[in-house]
């Protein structure tokens, strides 16, 4: 869960360190550890992210955290580990990003978690 400064310096650095793929963390901000192709899946994912930060402005990242939480609380809440993974695969704001991608609604990529 990222909801201080250390949870931001601790997600800067697993990008860095290659433990995280690719972060939006604003409309004109992608940061990645992996080489990201124009062509890919995955860039088209993070243009979706670039989407939905143009379109929330100031609220994009406490947006996706608050519903980071709500997710992996009810999944908690039916007896399924709140993972990273398993948040991940769900959260909405992931899987708009893949709808407007034209990916696979519970695409994940394959270098995030
Ligand atoms: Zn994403």
């Amino acid at each position: 869960m990222i909801n201080n400064a250390a949870d931001w310096k601790r997600l800067l650095s697993e990008v860095i360190a290659g433990e995280r793929g690719t972060v939006t963390l604003h409309a004109l901000l992608i940061i990645s550890a992996t080489t990201v192709r124009p062509d890919s899946p995955l860039l088209r994912h993070e243009q979706g992210h670039v989407e939905q930060a143009n379109e929330l402005g100031a609220a994009y990242l406490p947006t996706y955290i608050r519903q980071r939480g709500e997710v992996s609380g009810a999944l908690q809440a039916i007896g399924i580990p709140g993972t990273d993974r398993n948040v991940y695969k769900l959260h909405p704001m992931e899987v708009d990003a893949n709808r407007r991608a034209s990916l696979s609604l519970l695409w994940h990529g394959n270098a995030t978690p």
